[in-house]
């Protein structure tokens, strides 16, 4: 007989699958656990395995090893891991981390494999040194120990002994870390806080729909030189007030407050792995969505990554001055993979606990990145709500958007969306929803076509994306805005905030504000480059023409508009799609194309005006755009024209007219008749009357955007 696995699938059984039954000989097996051997109760045979009972409990301390005939196999706990009656036997409810008082400092760790772990104690973050040891205490898989005297200013790591391994791992919970984040640090958290830190409120918005999100790269943003600011890529230069281009317009900051976004979403700002970017020295370039220390803030970013408590004190300084700008700060957080997968802490801490796996042990690659996060796993589900309340409640933040989204599941999705209802305000909760091949039932995994499962968290919606300006997956592939015909239908589904609108018209969503509407994103070409690629024949005011449409339609879409960075003045990136690796001179915003093309950021800021002061674009709820949103239907192709009537959502205007024309030419079209006030056309956005018309057809400009109103 010749044993394939051997998988541990509960406290005393074993399953083995094996080649040649029919010779199987129970009295040529014996079960060895670590130096004991286990008596077999029970077994039974079915096709291709056999079932084995043992008469004691595995001790999940030591290894487990099949001698068959004198061959051994050794027995995988992968399965007893991924069970209920392991979860019930160990989960913990008790916070988990480093608890610093002036007098001790408590240390809390889960572990139930470990035989042994021992608190390690550096008086620095990466030296060389021997440390001070501390065994920790066990109570049922929590290790625990207080060691007394003030430990403000030292750096721990954890050593923990796993069926006779030993690794060395960081607190997964670490508040804090030095240099490179190779070791958490003690702290004294009080002294991470600005004053009035928490005086400061967050403007407030009153629906999720109410948000204009903007994404942001703190290293991005002022990067460049052209960004006049003192701190260039750091926390800090995002948070200085009044920096102007050498065109003398403003930047940064003082950009994205005449701009008019209500939210800054902020990229990776936890702590990435110091692989992807050193914080010795931050030459080379990642976005960072490369986790290591997840609870604790990028170093790189910070003005002295040696310095603990400096990273945590920048971001918040810089939380708070955007607060006080009138902005909301949301982060994006990535629970789905981390940076490396045998040298991260959950690994190092409890092997296979927290990852997924196929049925040959292989681990599950969804992320592309070699390792899913089971967060279905409930010691992983907890830390990911432990993790999103330890962030919002200690820094302030206003929500989270989640990395692929896709790869976790529904009902920790869920639990995250209720741990922040508890905390009564606001708080923003969208993700990537897209379908992820990962080894998770399809129904439990948290992506878009499960929207209806994850009321109240928002999903990037693709359709919006490619619908108007062309696929991400071609380069070449067109859209809406540029030429494709035949995408009416998709825009208009987008328009109406993907919800089930009408037998026609059916998205996926139950509310707008289940849909993240944009067109371009720090992933894949920005908006500007994929016209260069889509549309190369088209001329440059054609281009800027169809720019403009593009995000017109994001904005004046039911759900919750999005902008990249930089596409209020057609942002490049040279053509480079992925650009998570490429230098600063890629990445980073060239702030004098902001006076080249200033038309095109008048225009986007007219756009964001009118959203913000008509709510009648912002409807929270489906059965709002239901009863007041109408599309007007026999209009030339590539048209697309539809109404907000009756105060929609409260409105000051009593009817709203959009048409959205596609063509290059001029087109005419019927409309209700009436006395319009016409606010937008080609040339100008806003909610200032430019003339008006009393007429029941209008001719509009090729590749424009236009309001009426009365
Ligand atoms: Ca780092």
């Amino acid at each position: 007989m010749f044993i394939l696995q051997a998988n541990i699938i509960n406290f005393n059984s074993i399953k083995i699958k094996v080649i040649s039954l029919p010779n199987f000989a129970i009295e040529k097996l014996t079960v060895l656990n670590g130096t004991n051997s286990l008596a077999v109760k029970n077994y039974s045979i079915t096709e291709d395995s056999i079932l084995l009972e043992t008469e004691r409990n595995i001790n999940i301390k030591n290894p487990c090893t099949l001698l068959y005939d004198g061959n051994p196999s050794i027995c995988s706990y992968l399965q007893l891991y991924k069970s209920q009656e392991f979860n019930n036997k160990y989960f913990t409810n008790e916070a988990l981390g480093c608890f610093y008082y002036k007098n001790y400092t408590t240390f809390k760790v889960w572990s139930p494999p470990a035989s042994l772990v021992t608190l390690l104690l550096y008086s620095t973050g990466d030296s060389l040194e021997a440390p001070r040891a501390i065994e920790m205490n066990e109570n049922n898989g929590l290790w625990n120990v207080s060691v007394q005297g003030d430990l403000k200013g030292f750096y721990y790591t954890y050593e923990v002994v796993i069926l006779n391994e030993k690794h060395e791992a960081v607190d997964p919970y670490a508040k804090a870390v030095g240099i490179n984040g190779l070791r958490a640090a003690i702290i004294n958290m009080d002294e991470t806080t600005p004053a009035d830190f928490y005086n400061i409120p967050a403007p407030k918005i009153k629906n999720y729909t109410d948000a204009i999100l903007y994404e942001v790269s703190i290293r991005d943003i002022t990067g460049s030189k052209t960004s006049g600011v003192k701190n260039r890529g750091k926390y800090l230069g995002l948070a200085e007030e009044n920096t102007f281009s050498p065109d003398g317009l403003p930047t940064g900051l003082n950009h994205i407050k005449e701009l008019g976004i209500t939210h800054v979403q902020l990229m990776p700002i936890f702590d990435f792995s110091y692989m992807s970017v050193d914080e010795k020295n931050s030459e080379k370039y990642n976005w960072g969505y490369d986790p290591q220390n997840l609870n604790a803030p990028e170093g790189s970013y910070s003005t002295n990554p040696y310095n603990p408590t400096c990273r945590i004190y920048e971001l918040k300084e810089l939380i708070k001055t955007l607060h006080k700008n009138g902005l909301c700060v949301v982060m994006d957080m990535v629970y789905n993979h981390v940076y490396h997968n045998t040298e991260n802490s959950f690994e190092k801490i409890f092997p296979g606990y927290y990852f997924r796996y196929d049925n040959s042990g292989k681990r599950s690659d969804g992320s592309g990145c070699g390792n899913d996060i089971a967060s279905e796993q409930p010691m992983a589900a907890k830390f990911i709500v432990d993790s999103v309340l330890y962030w919002v409640n200690e820094y302030n933040l206003d929500g989270l958007r989640f990395d692929l989204m896709g790869l976790l599941d529904v009902n920790t999705m869920n639990k995250v969306r209720e741990a922040l209802n508890s905390l009564r305000r606001p708080l923003m909760l969208y993700g990537e929803g897209w379908y992820m091949n990962t080894e998770l039932s399809e129904d439990l995994k948290a992506n878009m076509f499960n929207s209806y499962k994850l009321p109240s968290i928002g999903h990037f919606n693709d359709s919006i994306r490619d619908g108007v300006k062309g696929s991400v997956f071609s380069k070449e592939d067109k859209g809406f805005i540029s030429g494709k015909q035949g995408q009416e239908e998709t825009i208009k589904k987008c328009i109406t905030g993907f919800i089930n609108y009408s037998e026609k018209y059916k998205g996926l969503f139950i509310t707008p504000s289940q849909s993240v509407n944009y067109v371009s994103a720090h992933d894949n070409n920005t908006l500007w480059d994929k016209l260069q690629c889509s549309n190369p024949q088209d001329n440059f005011e054609d281009k800027k023409s169809m720019h403009k449409l593009a995000n017109a339609v994001v904005l004046m879409s039911q759900g919750i508009p999005f902008l990249h960075s930089g596409v209020e003045f057609c942002r490049t990136k040279n053509g480079i799609e992925n650009s998570y690796n490429s230098p600063d001179e890629i990445n980073n915003i060239n702030w004098l194309r902001k006076a080249e093309f200033y038309d095109v950021f008048n225009y986007y800021k007219g756009l964001i005006n009118i959203r913000k002061q008509h709510a009648a674009f912002r409807f929270p709820n489906a059965e709002g755009v239901k009863a007041h949103l109408s599309f007007i239907e026999n209009v030339p192709n590539n048209v697309i024209a539809f109404t907000l009537s009756g105060y929609a959502n409260n409105d000051s205007w009593d009817n709203i007219l959009v048409i959205f024309n596609a063509n290059r030419s001029n087109v005419k079209l019927n409309i209700p008749f009436a006395k319009w006030n016409v606010t937008t056309d080609k040339y100008i956005a806003g909610t200032e009357t430019l003339r008006i018309l009393e007429t029941d057809s209008v001719e509009v400009e090729g590749l424009s955007f236009n309001l009426f109103h009365n």
